[in-house]
Formats: structure tokens, C-alpha cells, sequence
């Protein structure tokens, strides 16, 4: 059986890794994997429970009572917690502070974690998260480092929630990335931190076309076929 190719992107909340990691599997023909996704499943369900994020051993006892899996409805991942898809009810701010303290627990990683290996060693994907380069994937053939100023990142989670309604003030989203960083790069365990072979780009005065291109650039000096030549999957 021939490598799958892999893309790992990782970087911090609001960088616009999902777009651009979903603009780049449209292009190619790949499997996106949002596995923020996962982890706000995981926060979810904790947080339905009524169990604290910051009780590890509750955690650890509802852990296998979880079943994360991933189908794709016309192209789009959806998440199911337990068999229910919960895709909608997981996009909010607060789900994403769930996410963020629940995943500094072990059993809560390794639960995600073969799921995700699975996915990358069955379909050529571009995966987005915070430790896909340096753990989920480390043999990945392109890994990225997306980033942004914190100003710039708070402006797009303005914008992406005004869309839906809902309106935020700067200061208050600044500082909500600000401290959701914050724990993802300190945590003892998959920190967020940018992996020795991955490429650095900072999106603050890009175009999402433009990172896309630059993406696939990237991955084009290892190895990938130019997108005309592959088949969509
Ligand atoms: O990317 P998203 O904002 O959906 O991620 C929600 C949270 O899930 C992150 O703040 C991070 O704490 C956690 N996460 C993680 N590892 C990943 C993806 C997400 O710890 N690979």
C-alpha cells in the first residue's frame, strides 16, 4: 500500500487554520480533520456531565463512557458524541474553553489520539490542531505553523461570530485567545509549540488565497503531485 500524504497545520485559537486547511483538502482532493472538533465533543459531553474541568479523576472515570467518531455529510466532517451528532452545538467561544481545559488530561488525548492516526494513515489529509506536527503525525510530509497577531485573530473570531449574531467586543475575545494560548502552550502535555520542521507563517496581512497557495507551495517541495494530477478522492 503507497504513504498516504499528510499536511499537519498547527497553531493557536483563531489563526484561520480551519479555513485554510479546508480550502487546501477542497483543492487536492483530501480528508479534512478538524481535531479541535474532537476535543470539544470531549468538553462537551464533561461539561453536560456536570463534572469540572478541573476535576481530573471524574475525567478520567467518565472517559469510557465516551465514543468519539467523524462522518463526512457532502464533503463536511461532522463529530458524533456517543452516536449523536453534535457539529452545531460545538462552535461556540465557550465549548472552545471546554476544549481547552479538558485536553490538558491524558486520558483525554490518548482517547483522540488513534482515531486520528487512523484517519491520516487511511486518506491523504490535511489535518489542523495544536500537536499534529509534533505528535498526532510527526512523520507528516508538510507541517505548518500558522499564526497571527492576537489583534488580528480576535478581529476574525469577531467578524465569524457577528455572522452568526452573536457580538463580542475585541478586548473581551482578545483576551479569551489570549488566555486559551496561554494554556495550550503550558500544558505539560502536546503543548502547543512549533515543531523543528515545520514552516512558520504568519496570516496577520494575508489573503486565504494566498496562504493557500503558499500551503501547497510547501508541500509541493516534498513531494506532493501538482493537485491537477491527482484524483479527487
Ligand atoms: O481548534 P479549536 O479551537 O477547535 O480547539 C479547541 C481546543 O481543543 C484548543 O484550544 C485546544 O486546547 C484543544 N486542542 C488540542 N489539540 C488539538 C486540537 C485542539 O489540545 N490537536
Amino acid at each position: 500500500m503507497t504513504r498516504t500524504y499528510n499536511i499537519a497545520i498547527d497553531g493557536p485559537a483563531g489563526a484561520g487554520k480551519s479555513t485554510i486547511a479546508r480550502a487546501i483538502a477542497a483543492r487536492l482532493g483530501f480528508v479534512y480533520v478538524d481535531t479541535g472538533a474532537m476535543y470539544r465533543a470531549m468538553g462537551l459531553y464533561f461539561d453536560r456531565r456536570g463534572i469540572p474541568m478541573d476535576d481530573e479523576e471524574k475525567i478520567r472515570g467518565a472517559c469510557p463512557e465516551i465514543e468519539i467518531s467523524i462522518r463526512y455529510r457532502d464533503g463536511i466532517q461532522r463529530v458524533l458524541l456517543n452516536g449523536e451528532d453534535v457539529s452545531d452545538q460545538i462552535r461556540t467561544e465557550e465549548v472552545g474553553h471546554l476544549a481547552s481545559a479538558c485536553s490538558v488530561y491524558a486520558c483525554v488525548r490518548q482517547k483522540l489520539l488513534n482515531l486520528q492516526k487512523q484517519l491520516a494513515a487511511t486518506s491523504d489529509v490535511v489535518m489542523d490542531g495544536r500537536d499534529i506536527g509534533t505528535c498526532v503525525l510527526p512523520d507528516a510530509q508538510t507541517k505548518i505553523y500558522l499564526t497571527a497577531s492576537a489583534g488580528v485573530r480576535a478581529g476574525r473570531r469577531q467578524k465569524e461570530l457577528e455572522e452568526k449574531g452573536q457580538f463580542r467586543s475585541l478586548e473581551e475575545l482578545t483576551k479569551e485567545i489570549l488566555d486559551r494560548d496561554e494554556r495550550d502552550m503550558n500544558r505539560e502535555i502536546a503543548p502547543l509549540v512549533q515543531a523543528p520542521d515545520a514552516v512558520y507563517l504568519d496570516t496577520s496581512d494575508m489573503a486565504v488565497e494566498e496562504v493557500v497557495e503558499a500551503v501547497i507551495a510547501e508541500a509541493k517541495k516534498r513531494g506532493l503531485k501538482d493537485p491537477g494530477d491527482k484524483m479527487p478522492l
